[in-house]
């Protein structure tokens, strides 16, 4: 398997991973499909200055190939604001995520990042290093429920819809030919998952669909190329949380004190949890456990989005 290094990967079979270290907020990866006269881009990236990058950097691979179809695996900036760069493909997401990639447009993260006082602060610990002014975010040109069937280049590829789980209604992309899926942000390997919609059983269910594919190679949204094994640590991860976040709750404890108790007993726990304590961004332990809540009970109100931040810095901090 190729190094985790900045740039664009060859996985064989003109399949390729552009990969973005050390995978961290924003640092997201993406994923180009080569057929005969044309490509499929699956994700662009946070901003116009990377995705230019990017694009350039798959300029050999797409020069008698160019990119004709995007994919958007989901909702969120580090896989869809750099569309602009690409707006004369045509552009496929699920429903689910073109309706949700309207409610987080580029000039609220823009805003958020030069907001006055501890807001601006806070956000910028996460987001600095992204520029979200002047960007227009290009929604997609054709969306589609459940899956979709690709012919792009004389290749087979199939968009498999597994959310609500990350987002409201991430996609993978799986191409048979090659046994390659790319899993937008079903995984993330090296950090920590952040479980924004959920329900967490349906992101444990796609974990578990990408098994059932039998990939060789997998290429997660956030983290170094992976096999099956990486999808096992995720779903590990996820029935873990589910479980202790199901007994807190019984027990009547508060949501942000169960995800601090969770958090602690994991470092106190076997290898495999301490693992799980060990993970990067393991501060959305927060954000996991009260997408639980909200499961268990439709009516417990989530914290808006800059309490979920400030809580997630709060763990980190520990
Ligand atoms: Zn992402």
């Amino acid at each position: 398997m190729s190094s985790y290094s900045l740039g664009l990967h060859e996985l064989g079979h003109n399949c390729f991973a552009f990969l973005q270290p050390d995978g961290g907020w924003g640092y997201s990866n993406a994923g180009l499909v080569v057929g005969e006269g044309e490509s499929l881009l699956v994700d662009t990236l946070f901003d116009l200055k990377l995705t230019a990058a990017m694009l350039e950097s798959m300029k050999n691979a797409t020069e008698g190939a160019p990119i004709a179809t995007v994919v958007n695996t989901h909702a969120n900036g580090d896989h869809c604001y750099g569309n602009q760069l690409v707006r004369d493909a045509e552009i496929i997401a699920s429903s689910a995520t073109a309706r949700e990639m309207v409610e987080v447009p580029p000039a609220m993260l823009a805003a958020l990042n030069n907001a006055p006082g501890d807001i601006g602060e806070l956000f910028r610990g996460f987001f600095g290093d992204f520029h979200f002014d002047d960007i227009e975010l290009v929604p997609p040109t054709r969306t589609f429920d459940g899956r979709l069937d690709l012919q792009v280049g004389g290749r087979k590829i199939e968009l498999i819809e597994v959310g609500p789980a990350h987002t409201a209604g991430d996609t993978i992309a799986f191409v048979p030919d090659s046994r390659t899926v790319f899993t937008g942000d079903i995984l993330f390997i090296g950090g920590a998952p952040i479980v924004w919609a959920g329900p967490l059983e349906n992101w444990i269910a796609a974990c578990d669909l990408i098994c059932d594919l039998d990939p060789v190679t997998v290429v997660p949204g956030h983290g170094p190329l992976t096999d099956k094994s990486g999808v096992a640590q995720v779903r590990n991860y996820l029935a873990y949380v589910l479980d202790a976040a199901k007994a807190q709750y019984e027990a009547g404890v508060d949501a942000f004190d169960a995800a601090r108790d969770i958090a602690r007993s994991m470092l106190s726990g076997n290898k495999l949890t301490v693992e799980f304590a060990n993970l990067n961004e393991y501060g959305r332990i927060c954000v996991n456990v009260d997408t639980a809540y909200r499961s268990f009970n439709p009516a417990h109100e989530s914290p808006n989005v800059v309490e979920q931040f400030r809580r997630m810095a709060e763990i980190e901090a520990r």
